[in-house]
Parts: C-alpha cells; structure tokens; sequence
C-alpha cells in the first residue's frame, strides 16, 4: 500500500498551492487529478493571461456565510507573497486595472511555476488519477489507479461547479456531506445574465454595446462596463452582481454613473437648447443605445421643448433603469460557484473539518466566494497555503 503523509485531491490552484508547502515542511505528498493535465482553470483564466491575484483583496471582496472566515487565510497569505513567488520564477506581469495583475504572456508562465515549485518541493503529481475515499481517518484509506493508498491528512480541492468541461464535478461536496460537514446552497455565479421577452429583445438588438454602468443588486454595487449580448446581459458590471442576485430579482442600472443626470441634462439644454436630445444624450452614451432604449421621450425632441419634468424622467430612465434577469447562463459558463462547504464546519486557521481530525477542504470547494478580479485565486493560493502549514 502506497503510504503519504498528504494527499491532495484537485491538482488546481489552491491543490498545488497546498501540496507546495506541504512538500517544503519535508511531507510526502501527492496531489492528484482526474483530468488529464493539471491547473486547466488557471489555463482558461482571464482570457489566457490568469488575473493571478488582486492586490486589495480583502476579506470586504469576497461573500460568505460567514464574512470573517477568509480573514485568517488571507492575513497569512497577501498578494505580495504570491507576486514574491511569480517574481523569482521571472515571470512578466501587469496590472490591468483595479489591482488586478495579469501575466504578460500566458497563465501557462502561472501553471509552469507551480510545477516547477511542486518538484522542488518533492510532491508527487498525477494526473487522470481518480481517487476513492474509503474510509475516514486518521489515517485516510483511498483507492487509485495503482492500488490502495493511506494518509494521514487528506485535503480535498476538487474544486466547484463551473465549468464541467475542465473537470469541475461535485465530487468535494458529495464527500463532505459524506462525512457530515454541511453544504451551503450552491448557486452559479460571476455569469453572465439571461433575458426574456423585450429586454432579449433589446439586448439582441444591442449586441456588442458596451457601457460604463453602475448595477446595484442586493448588497452588491459594481461600476464598471455591462455588455449587450444576443442573450442577455454581461459585462465585468453584471458578472459582479450576478453573485448578489436571486432569481426574480431586479437589477439597477445607472447608465450614466458618476453624475447627476438631471443636472447634467439641465446644464446641456442651457448650453445647446436646440440640440436634439439624442444627440446630447450620446455625448455620454454609445449612439446605439440611446437609439433603442426604451423611455416615453423623443430622441428627436430639442432640447428648449423640455421641461425640468421631462428632464427629470430621463435621468431617472437612465440613471435607474431597472431589468429583471429571466436567469444566468449556468455552470457552463460561471466563472465561479457561490457557496460550497460550510465554514461553520471548518477552522479558518487550518481550513481542517471540526468533525473529522486530518480532513481539510480548500479553494472554491468552500463557502468563500471572491468578486471578479484576481479574488478567487488569492482565496485559493491563500486556504491552500493555510492547510500546507499544518497538513
Ligand atoms: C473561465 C474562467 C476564468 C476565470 N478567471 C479567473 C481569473 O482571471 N482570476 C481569478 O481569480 N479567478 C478566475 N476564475 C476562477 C478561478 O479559476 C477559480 O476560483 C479557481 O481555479 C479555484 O481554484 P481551486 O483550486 O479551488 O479549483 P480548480 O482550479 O477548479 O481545481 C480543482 C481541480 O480539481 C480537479 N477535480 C475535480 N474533481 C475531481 C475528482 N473527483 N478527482 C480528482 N480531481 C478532481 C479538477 O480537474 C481541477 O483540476 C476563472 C474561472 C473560470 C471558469
């Protein structure tokens, strides 16, 4: 029988993170993976260049049962010590915008390093290598490919929901419910919106129009870009506030976020009363859309035939538009999945189950789920390098 110190399940970002300190505090360690190659979400990450980390991220980035939990991880892990690693592999990056920092290059820079540091470290990686848990611990029987194994800390990283094709399964959350740990709901997230009826409608003729917006939706309020889509809505502005969003729900949009509408409007027909307000209003807005938005005003009207009153209508139109979502596109496209194990059931310290000395879940598979913007890598890198230390 194959003997381990460690075993990791889910050669991601937050497996590997975890066997690497694993493997420098001298555990013998194996992370293993059913796909065929390993870190294929870092791989697919922003756009081929992996959005590695954010440097603010903080515990306000990210939704929780409880808001406190990835406090701990993310103290013991900044961004800093990840750039410090990209650093002296050599690797080029940038920020893009809002913190975010992306490779230069390709995330494949990203996922050569952690191998790289998994070899160092003396970890053993496998891959197409599904794992069966026999039974509970410690230590931990499990069956392979090449037999049985034992070991006496099992850290589970298989991941979350999204994206089935790159080998997400709901594997982490069968066994924790196996071994009693409870399961938040779990929902798509950071997604893009589906709609019905006049707003696909809208949303189809638009498709391809980007706008800086505000959304509001629940407790989540992001400014930056919604995209119109041939299904609906997207754009980094509605991927945020899809993780705040529950079915039949409406959306808020300030399409002319920044300003006071109403001001701005009154300060234009001042200056150019015979102007068309179609043609004032694509001063700020994309001239698609003030052609096709939907308001009770003539884009052809000028602007001296307003009153304060007819003004006022449009701000509101188009400073609190709002849309109700006919749904999101799923797991197939989510970025990630909101909820996961409970951390009521973990120790934020270790990520360690309460209920199950030596059982530790990690990464996406727990109930932290970061914004869009480098957040859940820096979850993963940050709860893998958690439960390395003590594994
Ligand atoms: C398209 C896309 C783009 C993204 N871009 C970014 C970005 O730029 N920045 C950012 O911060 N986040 C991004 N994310 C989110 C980020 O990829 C995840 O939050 C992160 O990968 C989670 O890391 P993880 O290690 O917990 O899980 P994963 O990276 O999903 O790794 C889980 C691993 O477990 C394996 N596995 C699953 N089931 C089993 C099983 N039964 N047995 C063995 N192995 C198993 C999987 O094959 C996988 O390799 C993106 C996600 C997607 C889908």
């Amino acid at each position: 029988m194959a003997d381990y110190d460690v075993v990791v399940i889910g050669a991601g970002a937050a497996g590997l993170m975890c066997a690497i300190e694993a493997g420098r505090r001298g555990r013998r360690t194996l992370v293993a993976d059913h796909a065929n190659k390993v870190g294929k979400k870092i791989l697919l990450s922003g756009g081929g260049r992996c959005n590695f980390t954010n440097i603010h991220a903080a515990a306000e980035n990210f939704l929780s049962g409880n808001p406190h939990f990835c406090k701990s991880a993310l103290a013991r892990y900044t961004p800093y010590q990840f750039i410090e690693m990209v650093e002296r592999h050599g690797i080029p990056y940038h920020e893009k915008k809002l913190g975010q920092l992306f490779c230069d290059r390709s995330a494949k820079d990203i996922v050569g390093m952690l191998m790289r540091e998994c070899e160092a470290a003396g970890v053993v990686v496998r891959t197409r290598y599904p794992l069966e848990v026999l039974d509970g611990g410690p230590p931990f029987h499990l069956t392979g490919p090449e037999g049985p194994l034992r070991c006496e800390s099992l850290v589970v990283a298989s991941g979350g929901l999204s994206f089935p094709k790159m080998g997400a399964s709901g594997f982490g959350h069968r066994l924790a419910r196996r071994f009693g740990l409870d399961v938040t709901p779990l929902q798509p997230a950071l997604v893009p919106f589906t709609c019905e009826g006049p707003l696909r409608e809208l949303a189809a003729a638009l498709a391809g129009v980007s706008v800086d917006s505000e959304l509001a939706c629940g407790d989540g309020v992001f400014r930056e870009n919604i995209l119109f889509t041939h299904r609906g809505i997207s754009g980094p502005a509605a991927l945020q506030v899809s993780s705040y969003w529950s079915p039949g729900q409406s959306v808020s949009a300030d399409l002319l976020p920044g300003r006071d509408a109403l001001a701005w409007l009154q300060a234009r027909k001042a200056k150019r009363p015979r102007a068309r307000l179609g043609t004032i209003l694509s001063e700020a807005l994309p001239a698609r859309l003030v052609e096709r938005f939907p308001g009770a005003w003539s884009r052809k009207a000028t602007m001296q035939t307003l009153s304060d009153r007819d003004l006022a209508s449009v701000a509101a139109s188009l400073s609190d538009w709002r849309f109700v979502p006919a749904g999101t596109e799923g797991y197939r496209t989510a970025e990630v999945t909101l909820g996961g194990v409970s951390t009521e059931a973990l120790s934020s310290r270790t990520l360690e189950s309460r209920a199950v000395p030596g059982l530790h879940f990690i990464g996406e598979l727990v109930d932290v789920t970061g914004w869009l913007g480098g957040y859940n890598f820096q979850w993963a890198w940050a709860s893998g390098y958690a439960a390395g230390q003590v594994v």
